[in-house]
């Protein structure tokens, strides 16, 4: 008898041999300081965290759901494309001194306060005339593709040290000119991409600062706005989905991670947020993040080198393809000035094309999945496996 029928979930003798060789480690797969981690290991992607399994759980129980999916133009599957504003200017004065007066504010002794105070020296850089916008524009538009650039509010009644700073009234370079804030989001979305809100950090804990905080985006784009991601991903599962419906939100892309990518509901499908306090479901819809410039690139994070990193995503993706689900990506507007991580983003675009993915906002997936009767037919799935679960 040999190993795999005394033990099913054993590895065959093959790969235990391969792992004491330490094969795997031949390849040149690395981290910023040369060494190689977890994230380099073939076993950690095929851990249950990065598999859409309970996309996988409803086409294995209700087989007919995988042909009931359509998405626009015979198109396979979606990708909700998205950027969150933490910044607007490379190097800006204007976010700098705001910045340093923020922490001068929360600083509790003299000390370090004046520590903040020798921040100061950097305002005598000049801010760089770099358009972070445009890139991503044009490289979705090249493939007939739609984003939404969620933003930061400029009202903002509690600011918390890790908030944004900058303002609607702030100006910055934009298509080769200089434009406020506020037109740039007016201009992104007369041309057809989405503008949310990316809610402060301590508003997914007050449905007041997530009312005025929609208002006040709301009122600088001119337009009623459908979805949000809060910043830093701060939020309460127990709390927060209803104060953002009772905000007038339609759809949330917050549910992923600062620091890994994958899918932490078992779900690519966009789904409705379960009230805890009510013990029932809302209508708002969340789309859950998935990939994240980020946690991908970072080297306090998975500090993946670009290939690995668009061999992972390829991975991620394929799985997305295959259950016709929702894979959502997140690049950071200000890393269009960093050729790799912009370069990963633009590879994974046409990835997602050549695979016959439809690259759309938030607020056109959203619409698309209500509309369609999608949105109502996941739900009646999911009623059913409460059904079964009581
Ligand atoms: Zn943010």
């Amino acid at each position: 008898m040999n190993d795999r029928a005394r033990n099913p979930i054993a590895p065959p003798a093959a790969s235990v041999l391969s792992h004491l060789r330490r094969t795997e480690e031949m390849a040149a797969a690395r981290d910023s300081i040369g060494n190689f981690e977890a994230q380099h290991c073939a076993r950690r992607w095929d851990a249950s965290l990065y598999r859409p399994v309970a996309d996988e759980m409803l086409h294995a129980e209700f087989p007919q759901w995988r042909d009931t999916i359509a998405w626009p133009e015979g198109k396979r599957f979606a990708a909700c494309l998205s950027h969150d504003v933490d910044c607007v200017q490379l190097d800006s004065r204007y976010e700098l001194a705001r910045t340093i007066a923020l922490h001068f504010r929360h600083a509790g002794d003299v000390g370090k306060k004046l520590k903040h105070l020798g921040s100061v020296v950097g305002l005598r850089k000049a801010p760089r005339k770099f358009d972070v916008f445009t890139p991503w524009v044009e490289a979705e538009q090249r493939l007939g593709f739609r984003s939404t650039f969620f933003f930061f509010p400029t009202r903002v009644r509690e600011r918390h040290i890790i908030d944004n700073v900058y303002r609607w009234d702030d100006r910055t370079t934009y298509r080769d000119e200089t434009c406020t804030v506020r037109e740039i989001a007016r201009d992104l979305r007369r041309r057809g991409w989405d503008i949310g809100l990316h809610g402060s950090y301590l508003s997914p804990l007050s449905y007041e600062m997530l009312a005025e905080q929609k208002e006040d985006v709301e009122k600088a784009v001119g337009e009623t706005i459908v979805a949000s991601r809060q910043h830093n991903l701060h939020f309460d599962a127990a709390r927060t989905p209803a104060l953002l419906e009772k905000a007038g939100l339609l759809v949330d892309s917050t549910l992923g991670s600062n620091r890994d990518i994958g899918f932490r509901a078992g779900t690519s499908y966009p789904f409705r947020m379960w009230d805890a306090a009510a013990r029932d479901w809302l209508r708002l819809v969340e789309i859950p993040l998935v990939l994240h410039d980020g946690a991908l690139l970072r080297p306090d994070n998975l500090d993946l080198e670009v290939e690995s990193a668009f061999a992972v995503c390829k991975t991620v993706i394929d799985r997305v393809a295959e259950t016709r689900g929702v894979v959502t990506l997140l690049w950071h507007p200000d890393k269009a000035a960093l050729p790799d991580w912009f370069a990963l983003y633009t590879r994974l675009l046409e990835y997602i094309h050549q695979q016959n993915g439809w690259g759309a906002s938030a607020r056109d997936i959203h619409e698309w999945w209500a509309s369609g009767g999608m949105g109502a037919r996941h739900h009646a799935l999911v009623e059913k496996l409460a059904e079964a679960a009581r």
